[in-house]
Formats: C-alpha cells, structure tokens, sequence
C-alpha cells in the first residue's frame, strides 16, 4: 500500500504521517522535512532551497523531484509501502511520482486528503511553537504550554518554523489552492481519492483515515 497524504499547510500531515507509520509499516517520506534537513546541512540544494521556503514558494518540481527519488532509492530494498507527505504539490510531480512508482515498483499511490478551513490554519500554523531542544510541537491557541516559550516536556525554549509568519502561511495558502486541484483531478479520475473533513482532534482525523485504509487495502 502506497498513501499520499495531500492537504493545505497545517491540515496535520506531519501529525497524522507519524501516527501512520506506527499503525502500519509505512516508510514516511516528508519533502518539508528533507528540505529542512538539507537546509540545516548547507547542502546546495539546502541553500537554494531556504529562501523560497522561507516565502512560502514552491522549491522547483526538478530539484524537489530529485530528492524524492534520492529517498525512494535510499529505502526500497527494506520497503514496498511509502506515505508521501507534501509531494505531490503540483500536477508535474504528480505525473512524475507517477513513473517513479513505475520505476520503483510501487504500487500507484491512493491519495487522502485533509480539508481544513483556512481561518483554522492560519490559527494552526502561526500558533505552532516547536521546542528547539527536543522538537515536541505546541500551539499558543490550542495547545498552549504551562509556561509562554518554554517547553512543557523537557523545558527546552519554543520556537518558530520561518515560515510560519503571517505574511508566509497567507502566501503558502495562496500556492496551495493555486495548484491543488489538478492534482485533486487526477487523483479522483483514477479513482484514488479519499477526502476527509480534517477539521477536528488529532483522535478523530486519524480514525477516519485507518478506516479508508481499512476499508480498501
Ligand atoms: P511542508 O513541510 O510540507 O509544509 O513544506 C515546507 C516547504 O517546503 C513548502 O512551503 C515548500 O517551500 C517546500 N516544499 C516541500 N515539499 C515540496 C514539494 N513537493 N514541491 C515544492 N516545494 C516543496
């Protein structure tokens, strides 16, 4: 079983792809998270890839593609079921991760995708705190911490994705809805998406999941 998980910045993909892969035996493969690590390596692809992340900009189709390919390799000998969070954004990559299931062979992915009402994600996103020592992630509205910026766990400070700002989360909504529904398109015309309504606990959008998964793989 191959999943995509597919939804606006802040509809909880991060949250849901690390649940999933305890629940089954997925590989997770976050191109946010790759990107972010090249960015803390200062690789060139890091360096290329920091500002436009830090717009709220798509990094390009090829050098994204790249790096999805690099981890798909990486993995596939000790796996056949992956969970793509944040590839495919754009209807070029869906046609690319397309052949490099092919070329891997994988299974052609099904898509689940998160709706979450904008005004909730911008509360989501730029109230998002992430303790910088242990990586444990809070929010100022819904999950606040006994103590302002100060990690509840291991009492490491709080701190902010760059690209949580205001003016970069409005700018990463606009990118979203922009190129979404192609990819929607495609998905749906191959009979391969499942849309959730995401807009509830962590609890309830992971139960709706595992029971697309259960229901049809
Ligand atoms: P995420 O952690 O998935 O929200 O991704 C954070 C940022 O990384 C995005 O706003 C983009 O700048 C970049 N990014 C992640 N995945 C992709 C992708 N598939 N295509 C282009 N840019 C991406």
């Amino acid at each position: 079983m191959n999943l995509v998980l597919f939804g606006p910045p802040g509809s909880g993909k991060g949250t849901q792809s690390e649940r999933l892969v305890t629940e089954y035996t997925l590989t997770h493969i976050s191109t946010g998270e790759a990107l972010r690590a090249a960015i803390r390596q200062g690789t060139e692809l890091g360096k290329v890839a920091q500002e436009l992340m830090a717009r709220g900009e798509l990094v390009s189709d090829d050098l994204v593609t790249d790096l999805l390919s690099s981890l798909i390799r990486q993995h596939r000998s000790q796996s056949d079921s992956f969970l793509f969070d944040g590839y495919p954004r754009t209807l070029e990559q869906t046609a690319r991760l397309e052949r490099l299931c092919e070329e891997y062979r994988l299974s052609p992915p099904a898509c689940i995708k998160l709706d979450v009402p904008d005004q909730t994600l911008i509360l989501r996103l730029s109230g998002r705190r992430i303790c910088a020592s242990c990586g444990a992630t809070f929010n100022i509205y819904f999950k606040p911490t006994r103590h302002a910026g100060v990690c509840d766990i291991c009492s490491g400070p709080l701190t902010k994705r760059v690209d949580d700002s205001a003016d970069t989360v409005r700018e990463r909504l606009r990118v979203y809805h922009n190129q979404s529904a192609p990819v929607l398109d495609y998905y749906r015309d191959h009979g391969l998406l499942y849309t959730i309504d995401a807009n509830g606990s962590s609890d309830e959008v992971f139960r709706k999941i595992t029971a697309i998964i259960e229901e049809n793989y």
